[in-house]
């Protein structure tokens, strides 16, 4: 397994579920997250734009799953994101990770996996599931 975080190649999570969060997360509510890049759900939720359908794909993600992927509004995405973790990182699996990326034909991660890599690409803040935009 290379040096890089694995987040850095997969973006899978991007493109398989239906990100949805508190509807004052976003901007017109003034939350962080761009509201054109958004989707109501419900009149409680909205979701990332293009999550909301069968072939999911964030309309903030830059790149092509699998391959090299950065979010493009970081530092403003919402709550759901910041909160999906990488599967291995702090030692849990999380089966949801492993999920995504198995639809890209990506292997699961464990944490024994992680420990092959640098421990600062595994595990820094800014380096977990989603990334900025270069
Ligand atoms: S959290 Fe998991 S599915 Fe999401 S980008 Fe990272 S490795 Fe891929
Ligand atoms: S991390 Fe960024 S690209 Fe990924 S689902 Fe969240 S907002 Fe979209």
């Amino acid at each position: 397994m290379s040096d890089l975080n694995p987040c850095m190649t997969c973006g899978a999570c991007c493109a398989f579920f239906r990100v949805s969060f508190y509807w004052a997360e976003a901007s017109d509510a003034g939350g962080p997250v761009p509201v054109h890049l958004t989707e109501p759900v419900s009149p409680f939720l909205r979701c990332m734009a293009g999550t909301n359908q069968k072939q999911s794909r964030c309309a903030a993600l830059s790149g092509s799953p699998g391959d090299n992927v950065s979010c493009t509004i970081y530092e403003n995405r919402p709550s759901s994101c910041r909160e999906f973790a990488m599967s291995g990182e702090d030692g849990e699996v999380n089966e949801a990770c492993n999920r995504a990326r198995a639809r890209y034909g990506l292997p699961p991660l464990y944490k024994d996996m992680l420990f092959h890599t640098s421990l600062d690409a595994a595990t820094h803040g800014l380096s977990r599931v989603q990334l900025p935009a270069n």
